[in-house]
């Protein structure tokens, strides 16, 4: 069978060329003679991958040397508790509130600790990033969490909050590696592989050595940031096929010319698309002009009968996952960083298609 423009917010397309290289190697690994999968985390082959994969992404991110790179299970979710329980001194800490992921976040750290919500966009269901008022802002706080792109609303902070000395913690899942970030400015930076580094399961944490080695009292080994950072990631058997294809993923970004490539990419594809919606008479973009996503499009036609039919002729014209989230309804297209030009032209011309035949 053909392969289908996957428009999924995540697990998410990955590009071709990388599955074709782990197709390639799948049964036997360079000179293995056997599959990454069946491989001794601590062999030397293996070895040689995960620091790869490491040395791509803080090239591909130009990672200050004074942050570490841990590669972690338990998807993005178990950062929204491995955050609090690590960071936490004062147990204090500010969140804004832009979203579902955001919504977990914050009850997460609400076990461990006082939140204060400093903005929120629910009231307009999260379509808009709200403006934040530093004085609502705690000096003290341990740190002031951010989601940097809201998957499911299609949102994302185009300008980063004036935290002073407090460290700015941001779930990154799903706009990682999609246009540059200065992880200077950052205390730490989480983000589940599913959208534009590999499979689910796989968390990518990148974290200031400062603010490690100080968890609250009865954190669990596993969750204790330091314990990863001493045993670069091998306190226990890592998800290794996972890191292997994550390092596929960051060889194929660097040959695509790296961040800053694939964020001009990325702005014309959703250029491309939100011009078109802004112009539709018949569809239309969810979310305020300016805090428009790169990676997430959310849009509806404004009648639920018409949008179930638009995702069920789109499915079948071989473009799918169209479907928004069961909270929003209507239609998202995710374009992550694999998603070709091509994807998304082809989108719009079944897009302008369906609009004629229901005028
Ligand atoms: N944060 C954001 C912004 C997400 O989009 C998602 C998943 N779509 C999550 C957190 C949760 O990730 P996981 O399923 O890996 O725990």
């Amino acid at each position: 069978m053909e392969r289908v423009y996957n428009f999924s917010a995540g697990p998410s397309v990955l590009p071709l060329e990388v599955l074709e290289k782990a197709q390639k190697e799948l049964v036997s690994y360079g000179s293995a003679g056997m599959s990454v999968m069946e491989m001794s985390h601590r062999s030397k082959a293996y070895l040689e991958i995960i620091q790869e994969a490491e040395k791509l992404l803080r090239d591909l991110m130009r990672v200050p040397a004074n942050y570490k790179v841990l590669f972690l299970q338990g998807g993005a979710s178990q950062q929204f508790a491995m955050v609090p329980m690590n960071l936490f001194v004062h147990k204090k800490a500010d969140y804004v509130k832009t979203g579902q992921w955001a919504k977990k976040a914050i009850s997460e750290a609400k076990r461990f600790g006082e939140v204060n919500v400093v903005a929120s966009s629910e009231d307009k269901t999260f379509s808009y990033i709200p403006e934040l008022d530093k004085s609502k802002f705690n000096p003290e706080a341990d740190y002031f969490h951010i989601t940097m792109n809201n998957t499911i609303y299609g949102t994302r902070f185009t300008k980063l909050p004036e935290v002073g000395n407090v460290p700015l913690v941001t779930d990154m899942s799903s706009s990682i590696l999609s246009e540059e970030y200065d992880v200077s400015k950052f205390g730490l930076i989480y983000a589940g592989a599913q959208k534009n580094i590999g499979p689910a399961g796989l968390v990518v944490v990148i974290i200031r050595e400062d603010l490690i080695g100080h968890p609250m009292e009865g954190t669990p080994t596993m969750l204790d940031y330091q314990i990863h950072a001493e045993n670069d990631s091998m306190y226990n058997t890592p998800p290794t096929y996972g890191i292997y294809i994550a390092k596929l993923v960051f060889e194929w970004l660097q040959a695509q010319g790296g961040v800053a490539a694939m964020q001009k990419r990325n702005e014309e594809k959703a250029a491309l698309l939100y011009d078109y919606l802004d112009n539709s008479s018949l569809f239309k973009g969810t979310v305020v002009t300016k805090d428009r996503s790169l990676m997430n499009v959310p849009f509806v036609t404004g009648s639920e009968e018409l949008d179930e039919k638009f995702v069920k002729q789109a499915t079948a014209a071989g473009l799918v996952n169209l479907k928004g989230h069961r909270t929003v309804g209507g239609m998202r297209a995710s374009i992550y960083n694999a998603m070709p030009l091509e994807g998304i032209k082809t989108l719009i011309e079944f897009m302008k298609k369906f609009e004629t035949d229901n005028k």
